[in-house]
């Protein structure tokens, strides 16, 4: 807010001194007198491939992992014969799919409000699907807080 009442008030300031009035003072003052300069603080944005960077090691590999959906979740592990059940044991659901974990689980409800902000910050809504949030890089960050938030795979 700061930062656009400077610019405002630049704007007008230059006005002021490019306008026909700017060869008057008032009382002895010049216009640029009560016009700041332009020095605020910039905020800047940061980029998509510096997220994937300040991710912790771990993960960024279970992200990697449930994109190729080899992730350590229950339906896999059954699929490769190394457990006896795919059950989700958070909920007790049948399968414990990559959806199931990332976007159903009710497990793990409270840990994916910061990812559903995320989503609409690039436009999905409504029903979220699994693909757009492992492959869009500005969901990286927020999906790898939800990973380590449930600790699922600690
Ligand atoms: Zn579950």
């Amino acid at each position: 807010m700061a930062v656009i009442l400077m610019v405002l008030h630049a704007g007008s300031c230059t006005n002021t001194v490019s306008g026909p009035r700017s060869q008057n003072s008032i009382n002895g003052r010049l216009p640029e007198n009560h016009c700041g300069p332009l020095t605020g603080p910039r905020h800047r944005s940061p980029r998509a491939h510096s997220v994937s960077k300040t991710l912790s090691r771990k993960p960024s590999s279970i992200i990697a992992q449930l994109r190729t959906d080899a992730s350590p979740l229950n339906a896999y592990r059954h699929n490769i014969g190394a457990i006896g059940s795919p059950r989700c044991e958070a909920c007790g659901a049948a399968n414990e799919t990559r959806a199931h974990y990332v976007l159903e689980c009710p497990r793990w409800e409270p840990y994916r409000q910061p990812l559903h902000v995320a989503c609409r910050k690039v436009g999905l809504f409504g029903s979220i699907h699994l693909s757009p949030i492992l492959s869009n890089p500005k969901l990286l960050g927020p999906l790898a807080g939800f990973v380590e938030a449930t600790k699922r795979f600690d």
